[in-house]
């Protein structure tokens, strides 16, 4: 039975080719895919890189992250509006630019940076935008202009622990499976210690014997190519450097469940990778490592196809990306069923991130002895970590679990640190100070995503762009997690203006914990956290910006902001 394309890859190829989502397409996409209109206009709003209005000929998505922030984005802004003569979320009166902001893009370690078509821009600053936007109205080819990033690479520094960061021989991996079992696989996996990487830390070989153990035929691998965590960009390194040892890890994982279909769900931020591997996919096939009997394994059938994601970061959520894959709204489902029971389409499914899959491929190579970790045994491997902000060095970099705070500011070469967040704005917000405290599962846990930020940096303006983040990113399925990201922006604007008084923390902290234990996904559960972990562990920041309870009533502080609203409104 030929395979439906994916609804989300059917919604871009319109929008890359007439600019938007038409009334006539909506009629199209009706009838082909048997979804009501209603059904459909929700899914498209529902993604940041969908339009239902035409857009300009030049679709310039700029970053608005906090390390965007610190790094110029006003200015660059101001430039793109000058430039191209329009204003963030609208068009020019030509037709030629729209402009929008983004949530992280996945270039963290060169910002500001931009997407312009979907084409990276990056270390931006206004001559470099003035200079660009000239050349676009001028008819250089945006291809010929566009950026190729690929980040600075970091091997571990103990020579024996180069496990990822090292040369890639393709085939070596898969060239093993011949000579194993199912069995076999799954347990190396296990002696490995592999858990997922993305940062719920669940034994991968667990999930796998689960998918395997399921009694259906037809199950799924699925590669979470979505990070979107503010800071991350480790898989896009991945992606760009090995995309040949994650097709390995995907074959690897079908081989162990018995699956014979894969999926890559790639972030449409990084559909300019789309390219790279789609031209792997192909050479993997012609090599006889995708498709009929692989490997000269007979029956083993597998083959990859990749569904683009459209800017929605709750992607990131297993279960919002296969709501994404079945073409609906990327709303977190209920957990009633792990993936591997029901996933896609309702079969078993087995749901990995691009890291955890090239270690695993990288544990078939190199065996699993050098994944022994005596120093921390419930950390074992190796982990990527991208680093970015006030640094000297940013980019990825591999550290032995166990690697303290301390090291990991001397390696990037940390200027003046003072706070440090880890895992994004979901994670942990630490002083810099604490450089004793070890990274891994028995002390500070991490994803990847490593934000330095230095002494003149204002921790309210770091939790104001955190708190935007989760408002534009929140589904908004969940009443606690919509409303109580907009009851925080209320009190984070009040410590602004120099408003709140330390009851307003205490607030801060009930509305903390209902959003902890009633919102259905960790978007909202996490969405306070570094604003608790600021008021605990930066005392002096946040009393700066607050006043002691019962302070006597200041009309003229509590008026000034309507005050200066009038005046510009005279
Ligand atoms: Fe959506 Fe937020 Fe609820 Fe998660 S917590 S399901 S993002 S509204």
């Amino acid at each position: 039975m030929a395979q439906e394309e994916f609804l989300l890859n059917k919604l871009w190829k319109i929008q890359l080719q007439e600019g938007y989502v038409s009334d006539k397409a909506i009629r199209q996409l009706s009838r082909q895919y048997g979804r009501s209109w209603v059904d459909l206009e929700g899914v498209i709003s529902f993604y940041h890189f969908f339009s239902r209005k035409p857009t300009g000929r030049f679709i310039i998505h700029l970053n608005n992250s906090i390390l965007s922030e610190f790094g110029g984005f006003p200015e660059v802004l101001a430039a793109f509006q000058e430039s191209t003569g329009t204003r963030l979320n609208h068009t020019d009166p030509t037709g030629t630019f729209t402009l929008k902001a983004a949530s992280c893009i996945g270039l963290s370690d060169v910002e500001p940076a931009a997407l312009i078509n979907w084409r990276p821009f990056i270390n931006l600053n206004p001559e470099k935008v003035h200079h660009l936007i000239h050349q676009l109205r001028s008819g250089t080819d945006l291809d010929d202009l566009a950026d190729r990033p690929l980040s600075d690479a970091y091997p571990n520094t103990d020579p024996d622990k180069q496990l990822m960061i090292k040369t890639y021989q393709p085939g070596t991996a898969i060239g093993k499976l011949p000579e194993m079992t199912p069995e076999e696989v799954i347990r190396e996996i296990m002696e490995a210690g592999l858990t997922g990487l993305g940062g719920a830390f669940f034994p991968t070989h667990l999930k796998w014997q689960s998918c395997r153990n399921q009694p259906e035929a037809t199950k799924f691998i699925v590669c979470n190519a979505d990070e979107g965590e503010p800071g991350t960009f480790k898989d896009r390194f991945l992606l760009q450097k090995y995309p040949g040892l994650l097709l390995e890890g995907m074959i690897t994982a079908a081989f162990a469940v018995g699956s014979r279909e894969g999926i890559i769900y790639l972030r449409g931020e990084y559909q300019y990778l789309l390219g790279k591997l789609e031209k792997t996919i192909g050479q993997f096939r012609e090599k006889g490592w995708l498709g009929r009997n692989l490997l000269g394994i007979p029956g083993f059938d597998f083959d990859i196809r990749i569904a683009l994601g459209a800017g929605a970061y709750i992607c990131g959520e297993e279960t919002a990306l296969l709501e994404s894959l079945e073409g609906h709204r990327g709303e977190p489902r209920p957990r009633v069923y792990y993936p591997t029971e029901k996933g896609y389409l309702a079969k078993p499914t087995v749901v990995n991130n691009v890291e955890t899959l090239c270690t695993a491929a990288r544990i078939l190579e190199n065996g699993y002895e050098p994944y022994v970790n005596p120093a921390a045994p419930d950390s074992p491997g190796t982990k990527l970590m991208s680093i970015a902000g006030d640094c000297h060095f940013p980019g990825v970099y591999e550290i032995t679990w166990g690697t303290t705070i301390g090291e990991l500011l001397t390696r990037c070469g940390a200027v003046d640190p003072y706070a440090i967040q880890l895992s994004g704005p979901s994670g942990e917000l630490l002083p810099a100070s604490w450089v004793g405290r070890k990274l891994g599962l028995h002390d500070l846990r991490c994803g990847g995503s490593v934000m330095v930020f230095n002494r003149q940096r204002d921790l309210l303006q770091i939790l104001q762009n955190y708190n935007r983040f989760f408002l534009q990113e929140s589904c908004g399925v969940c009443t606690p997690c919509r409303a109580g990201n907009y009851m925080l922006s209320v009190q984070l604007r009040k410590m602004e203006r120099g408003l709140a008084s330390t009851e307003d923390l205490d607030k801060l902290e009930e509305w903390a914990k209902l959003m902890e234990y009633n919102s259905r996904c960790g978007l909202g559960q996490t969405a306070p956290k570094a604003i608790i972990q600021a008021a605990a562990r930066f005392p002096e920041v946040m009393d700066q910006h607050t006043r002691t309870k019962n302070a006597p009533f200041d009309l003229d502080l509590a008026t000034s902001a309507y005050d200066r609203i009038i005046n510009e409104l005279r």
